[in-house]
């Protein structure tokens, strides 16, 4: 019988989920909400998720990693989410658990020697430069230019919502090569670079948000920086399509992050619903909170199993992108939904913020909007999947 998907985790793969949630325990709901409101990057959060290793779980072991795939990093993420660390966890080790694939996969063998192993060590903070002011979710339209000068290139530009900036050594840094008019295709024309965030000629400024505020999100201004050819990743010109090799890993990844935040926000609202008594009786009982909670129960389960097939495909070597587009759409759903029915479960309390569902409901729900918005996972589905006329 051909090895097919089956829903058992491996014994090892049970071991990376009950190792990291024995970890996450040390980090409770206080420390979170301590980081949140001091807006303070979660130092020894990710110190110790750095020391146990778990930094370079996808990065190959001949740069220092463990080499696993994408199943055991989801299992990673939803189990670091669901600790109550929420996107506050998950964004402060995003980058270095995933991130770095464009640069495994195509960058030059010195690069890779001088940044992975100090990522997976925890010691190279890094962060992801892709959205401009002016380009939205159409990134062919970005502007920010590297021009070609010698050995190096002089890079001009700004970039938008840049999380992590202000704690980051180097950038994986999106440019234009070629200006948008003169390529034939505009995905051409885009080329990518990690390399250091020179505060001589980067000003990076903190964006006042919603929320996941122990992680700065940034407008990073670029002012003739000069970045080495060695910085490159692959060759000139075809930087978004490298970006393309991470895109369907990179949403499955936020899909388990939603999920383990709606997971952890359903474990408080059952709590709270089994103790709260109001007109002589537990509020659970009533079946206007229940019912919700059941049903946030069955979409978290369902959304959890499209996940699971999308990275089983995808560690398998067979195409993903439906199921990485649709496990991000409704992962994304039922974690803002059962953070939402956790608020209302927990009436007048949902609203202060010691009751942590708050802070769940804020992070949750920038799962619908970034890294891609629902919309444009629709987009995908309806003219990728169902062959419908491109809108856009
Ligand atoms: C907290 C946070 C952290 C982030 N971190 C990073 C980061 O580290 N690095 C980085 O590069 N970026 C980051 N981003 C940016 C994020 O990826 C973008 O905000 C996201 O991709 C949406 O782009 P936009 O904000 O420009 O929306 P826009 O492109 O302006 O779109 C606005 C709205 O219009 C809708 N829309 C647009 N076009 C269509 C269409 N054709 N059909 C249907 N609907 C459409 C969109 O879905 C959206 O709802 C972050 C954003 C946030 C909020």
């Amino acid at each position: 019988m051909p090895e097919g998907m089956h829903f058992d985790l491996s014994e090892d793969q049970e071991l990376i989920r009950s190792s990291v949630a024995q970890l996450c325990r040390k980090f409770d709901d206080q420390y979170w909400m301590e980081k949140d409101q001091a807006h303070e990057f979660p130092t020894e959060f990710y110190r110790a998720i750095a020391d146990g290793g778990w930094l370079g779980i996808t990065i190959p072991e001949e740069y220092g990693g463990h080499g696993l795939g994408i199943t055991e990093a989801t299992l990673l993420a939803a189990e670091v989410s669901r600790s109550g660390g929420g996107m506050n966890a998950a964004s402060s080790i995003h980058m270095s658990i995933f991130g770095m694939q464009p640069v495994v996969l195509h960058g030059s063998e010195e690069l890779k020697r001088r940044t992975l192993p100090r990522i997976a060590a925890g010691d190279l903070h890094v962060c992801f430069g892709v959205t401009e002011p002016g380009a939205g979710l159409d990134t062919p339209r970005i502007t920010t230019s590297a021009r070609r000068d010698g050995d190096h290139y002089v890079v001009n530009g700004r970039k938008v919502w840049i999380s992590k900036a202000l704690e980051s050594e180097k950038i994986l840094l999106l440019t234009r090569t070629t200006p948008y008019d003169d390529v034939d295709r505009k995905t051409d024309g885009m080329t990518l670079f990690l390399t250091d965030l020179d505060r001589a000629h980067i000003d990076i400024r903190p964006i006042a948000k919603m929320g996941r505020n122990a992680v700065s999100s940034n407008e990073v201004f670029i002012d003739d920086l000069r970045i080495p050819v060695e910085d490159r990743v692959g060759e000139e010109g075809k930087g978004f399509r490298y970006l393309l090799d991470g895109l369907n890993p990179e949403r499955m990844l936020i899909a388990a992050e939603a999920l383990g935040l709606g997971r952890v926000a359903l474990d408080r609202a059952v709590r709270y619903a089994k103790e709260r008594v109001v007109f002589d009786r537990p509020i659970g009982r009533n079946q206007g909170i229940q019912f919700p909670l059941a049903d946030s129960l069955a979409q978290l389960d369902a959304a959890e199993l499209m996940l699971r097939k999308a990275t089983w495909l995808y560690d398998n070597g067979k195409p993903s992108g439906r199921e990485a587009n649709t496990a991000k759409y409704l992962c994304a759903d039922a974690g803002f939904t059962a953070a939402d029915r956790a608020l209302q479960t927990h009436g007048g309390m949902g609203y202060a913020e010691e009751y942590h569902v708050a802070r769940y409901f804020r992070e949750s729900r920038v799962m619908r909007i970034a890294p891609v918005s629902q919309e444009m996972i629709l987009n995908y589905l309806g003219t990728h999947a169902l062959g419908l006329p491109r809108s856009y």
